[in-house]
């Protein structure tokens, strides 16, 4: 169990050199927790009260809520979505706005991902406090101040847009989330090793900003939310899961601390984010997230594994013209409707001119040793799917609906959506993404049949 006031409410000048804060005012994670509740409104005398739930939600936390607040005189409002399936979008955040009471200073949403995200956009538009009542252990975003959100039917993500300022986990309501939520978030979690890979990879070759505190409190979050994989999670031990909410609220708090998912998000999410915009252009939006940012991990530890033993044979690295037409025409075909925002990040960020990438590929030469040791330190493929399989959680992409198409698109293109430099552009830099994601799926395929 954390020391919470060790993390938050705190803003402080790191040897990085940056400032990093957190403004969460309570964070608890135990059994019963959710009674905490009433003495964190009073202390803030807040008037008006609304709390958001859907009908799920209601059900596992917001039945148990209303009645703390009722015996306790607290006065509330509320609207619980009907939907079957509530999608973070325009029409879900015009339906809490149009039902909010028209004195409202404090937003209690009861969920996970989704109305965390709601009222977190909610919260900083209008300008009003939110608690979060977490159901679920499922993603890393409950102390991160970014909301994911599906606007003109385009996933979009909103940085800086603050933090709840309680996060209530009661165990007692953890333990009885959707076992595949739970694994969603320890597949969340275990992103956490290419992304930090990623990003001593960009330090190493193009000079990034690095803060080895923050890879310090995120390797943390993933060593307690491995143990408790390990150990419990598929009995429902309620330490175990208390233990992966911990881990994800560690790793929100890393975020809030980075200023941006930096030190959350890599490569597998790049994957995980381009498979989820086919799967929407398809109509729906495939598995959760971490679910798919797992299965995005151990293709990301596959490159890696083989990026390793390439450079141990590469002396020369010849450079590749940057094809831009080839390139649009290409992004069109793969990216669809998404394609326009795509080639007007490239348009900004240049991430592919010839000159950016002659630089970076003389450092990856200079720093080739240093590039080995980085993917020879992450954890052994076979072990982590052992771990995976344990708990039920999916690791090949066949297995989420995620064809050999998607995989090859995703380890060439997917690297287009963000500019944050990683294994796939360094793929890129070298000329070898084709072979990388052929050889990848044929493993796949080999892997799938075994
Ligand atoms: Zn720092
Ligand atoms: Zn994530």
């Amino acid at each position: 169990m954390y020391n919470w006031s060790e993390f938050i409410g705190k803003r402080y000048k790191c040897q990085c050199g940056h400032i990093h804060e957190c403004d969460i005012q309570h964070i608890v994670v135990e059994k019963n927790a959710l009674i905490k509740i009433v003495s964190y409104i009073k202390t803030a005398s807040y008037n008006g009260i609304c709390i958001i739930a859907d009908k799920n939600t209601e059900k596992a936390a917001a039945t148990k809520l209303y009645e703390i607040l009722e015996q306790n005189n607290i006065v509330y409002t509320k609207y619980v979505f009907s939907e079957n399936e509530l999608v973070p979008d325009e029409i879900a955040v015009g339906k809490i706005i149009t039902h909010l009471a028209k004195k409202c200073e404090l937003l209690i949403g009861i969920g996970s991902g989704v109305i965390n995200d709601l009222c977190k956009f909610i919260s900083y538009t209008l300008k009003i406090d939110y608690f979060i009542v977490a159901t679920a252990p499922s993603m890393d975003g409950y102390a991160s101040d970014g909301a994911a959100l599906i606007i003109d039917n385009l996933k979009t993500t909103y940085e800086k847009v603050g933090r709840p300022k309680a996060i209530i986990a009661d165990t007692s309501i953890l333990k009885n989330a959707p076992m595949h939520l739970i694994t969603a978030g320890i597949g969340d979690i275990f992103g956490k090793y290419i992304c930090l890979t990623d990003w001593q990879l960009s330090h190493i070759i193009t000079g990034e900003y690095y803060c080895q505190k923050l890879v310090d409190i995120m390797n943390k979050a993933v060593l307690a939310v491995t143990d408790a994989a390990n150990e419990g999670i598929i009995q429902r031990n309620e330490k175990a899961i208390g233990s992966v909410m911990e881990g994800l609220i560690l790793a929100g708090i890393d975020m809030s601390y980075s200023g941006n998912s930096r030190p959350a998000s890599g490569s597998e999410h790049h994957m995980s984010h381009y498979w989820e915009m086919i799967f929407l252009q398809q109509g729906h939006e495939g598995v959760h997230h971490g679910t798919k940012v797992g299965v995005g991990t151990i293709i990301s530890l596959m490159l890696y594994k083989k990026l390793a033993e390439k450079l141990k044979l590469t002396t020369t690295f010849p450079q590749k013209h940057f094809n831009k037409s080839t390139w649009i025409a290409n992004i069109k075909n793969v990216y669809g409707k998404a394609a326009p925002g795509v080639i007007a990040l490239e348009e900004y960020a240049q991430k592919n001119d010839d000159a950016k990438v002659a630089t970076r590929l003389s450092n990856i030469k200079k720093y080739k040793n240093n590039i080995i040791n980085l993917a020879e330190k992450l954890p052994n493929i076979s072990k982590l799917i052992e771990l995976m399989r344990k708990i039920n959680a999916p690791y090949h992409p066949a297995q989420i609906g995620v064809t050999e198409e998607m995989v090859k698109n995703a380890i060439i293109y997917a690297k287009e959506l963000r500019n944050r430099y990683g294994i796939l552009q360094l793929l890129f830099d070298c000329g070898w993404q084709e072979e990388f994601a052929n050889e990848i799926c044929h493993e796949l395929n080999a892997m799938n049949k075994s």
